[in-house]
Formats: C-alpha cells, structure tokens, sequence
C-alpha cells in the first residue's frame, strides 16, 4: 500500500505521510522526534540551527538541479 509522499518543512526531505505517524503531519519522522541531544528546539539558538540546517539542504537540491539542468542543455 502507498502512503501520500510529504515535503517536511523543517527538513525539506520527501517523506511517506503514513497513518497514526506520530509527530506533525508535515515533518518527517525525524523531525518530528524530540531533539534530546541537540540544542532545545524552542529556543532562539535551536530554532536557528533548524533554519540553517534547511538552508543548506534547500542550497544542496539547487545545487542538484541547476547540475541536471546543465547536463541537459
Ligand atoms: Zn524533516
């Protein structure tokens, strides 16, 4: 059986939306876990180090295409 495929928005990763997920509806099952290790994802200085962090895999995916797009042209 297929699950609806999701774009987490902390993340910007493809994830399967599969039913009784726990967590937010539109994170993927990493995201949605509770960060014990890394810094406290309320605070001002986590929720920074998310943005970045989506930053840089959104920096990675235009990286990707913009390479693709070349190979085709
Ligand atoms: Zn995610």
């Amino acid at each position: 059986m297929a699950f609806p495929i999701k774009t987490c928005v902390a993340c910007g990763e493809e994830f399967e939306l599969r039913p009784g997920k726990p967590g937010f509806a539109n994170r993927c099952p990493t995201c949605s876990e509770p960060e014990e290790t890394g810094p406290a994802a309320n605070s001002p200085v986590g929720a920074k180090g998310l943005g970045s962090e989506a930053e840089l895999n959104a920096a990675r995916r235009k990286a990707m295409r913009d390479m693709l797009y070349r190979k085709e042209s």
